[in-house]
């Protein structure tokens, strides 16, 4: 197997690279995948602005058709791009191509017309409403009610763990239209700015507020906006899981970087005998097992991509890559953590830092690797299930 870049792409590479020298500020430390941009405004002002660029060049919805904004070029492309996104922490990995793909699969013509073409210009910025207070991992148990009237549904509940809701335009909203539970369920493309939308923010364990309660209180929302069939949100949920694939690769490319620079501390560090850090066979030895379950994680992506690329269904394969990812990054920010001793706790206002507190941030804001986009027991349940070993369904 060869896992290069074709000439094509590596000239693709190297205008990502040359882009984000020049787009990202001097000495840019760059940021974890997940919810980091939304919750620091001086982040998310480089995220806006990188989306508008991202639009510029027409780099978002690489795959997608021309008609929609799209390049109708492949999913390998995408990848260089996405994945020195990922590498560089640069914000605007976000860009709503999830959303803009399920509403490319499901949605009406003038759907398509209105959401995806602003997606691809980089303009507006999506939130996804599945969770509740009783529905996380039970996604179907979703109690928030939309009731079918003349010229809209109303919608009354509750979601939570929303992220960036309070910068996002629109909501992919998972509402409950009849009481059957598993076919009970439809999705609606909500304005955050309509009438009857109140909004919490949830303060995450690194001390930023990524998330928020949306709460909805007798909420308009007119019938050309109900995303699929009526009832039929259960097909868009199995849909959504597929298309947030990527996410383990996100965390592997993401924590490349911070791999990359311990091993320069430790090459540039002595301990207090006056031993480079870099000479202690232990340290030695947690690096290299990181390398080689780094080197694993890649493997495994490069597969997942070349399946998704041939058409074949990904749901294994990219529920095993979220599975390692996940768990690979805990492992590297706890090594990393160990190998900075004292240092490890500070955070980036300390004269003290190291590594400008990236690690530590990691440290913290990993541990959610193992829970956004489905925890480590369901998809792990997942891969045991019939999409993966066929084992019968858990007691
Ligand atoms: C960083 C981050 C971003 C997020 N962003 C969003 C967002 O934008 N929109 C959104 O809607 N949601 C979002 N979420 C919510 C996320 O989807 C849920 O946290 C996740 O689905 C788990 O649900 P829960 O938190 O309710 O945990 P629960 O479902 O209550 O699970 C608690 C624990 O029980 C385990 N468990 C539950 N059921 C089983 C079972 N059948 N077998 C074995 N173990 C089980 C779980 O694995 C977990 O360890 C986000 C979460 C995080 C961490």
């Amino acid at each position: 197997m060869d896992f290069r870049y074709t000439a094509e792409e590596e000239a693709f590479h190297k205008e990502v690279k040359e882009f984000l020298d020049k787009e990202l500020p001097p000495g840019f430390l760059g940021i974890d995948p997940g919810p980091e941009e939304e919750s620091r405004p001086e982040i998310f002002e480089i995220a806006v602005k990188m989306w508008r660029k991202f639009g510029e060049r027409n780099w978002i919805g690489i795959t997608w058709p021309k008609e929609y904004g799209g390049q109708g070029g492949t999913i390998w492309k995408e990848m260089v791009l996405l994945q020195e996104l990922a590498y560089r922490g640069s914000p605007g990995m976000d860009l709503a191509i999830a959303q803009g793909e399920i509403i490319l699969h499901f949605g009406t013509e003038e759907q398509k017309k209105k959401f995806v073409l602003p997606i691809t210009k980089g303009e507006v910025k999506w939130a996804i409403g599945m969770s509740e207070p009783n529905a996380g991992t039970d996604t179907f148990n979703v109690q928030l009610k939309a009731v079918e009237e003349a010229d809209c549904f109303v919608l009354n509940g509750q979601k939570i763990w929303t992220s960036g809701a309070h910068n996002a335009k629109w909501c992919m909203v998972y509402a409950r239209t009849d009481a059957n539970k598993h076919l009970g369920l439809s999705v609606f493309i909500v304005d955050l700015k309509s009438p009857g939308i109140t909004m919490r923010r949830i303060t995450q364990a690194t001390g930023i507020p990524a998330f928020c309660e949306v709460f909805f209180d007798n909420v308009r929302v007119p019938k050309e906006n109900l995303l699929g069939k009526k009832n039929g949100g259960w097909e868009i949920l199995l849909f959504a899981f597929g298309a947030e694939r990527t996410y383990g690769l996100f965390t592997i490319y993401n924590g490349k970087r911070y791999l990359e620079h311990l091993i320069q501390y430790c090459k540039e560090t002595k301990d207090a005998d006056g031993v480079p850090l870099a000479k202690d066979p232990i340290i030695r030895n947690r690096l290299a097992q990181l390398a080689i379950e780094m080197e694993v994680g890649m493997n495994m992506g490069h597969e997942l991509n070349w399946m998704a690329s041939k058409g074949m269904p990904t749901v294994k394969a990219s529920s095993q890559i979220k599975v390692h990812g996940g768990a690979w990054c805990q492992r590297l920010a706890n090594a990393g953590q160990q190998i900075l001793g004292l240092y490890g706790p500070l955070n980036e206002d300390s004269k003290w830092v190291r590594l400008g507190g990236r690690i530590r941030h990691t440290y913290i804001s990993s541990l959610s690797f193992t829970l956004a986009g489905g925890t480590t027991e369901t998809t792990k349940n997942h891969i045991a299930g019939r999409f993966g070993l066929g084992l019968p369904k858990q007691v």
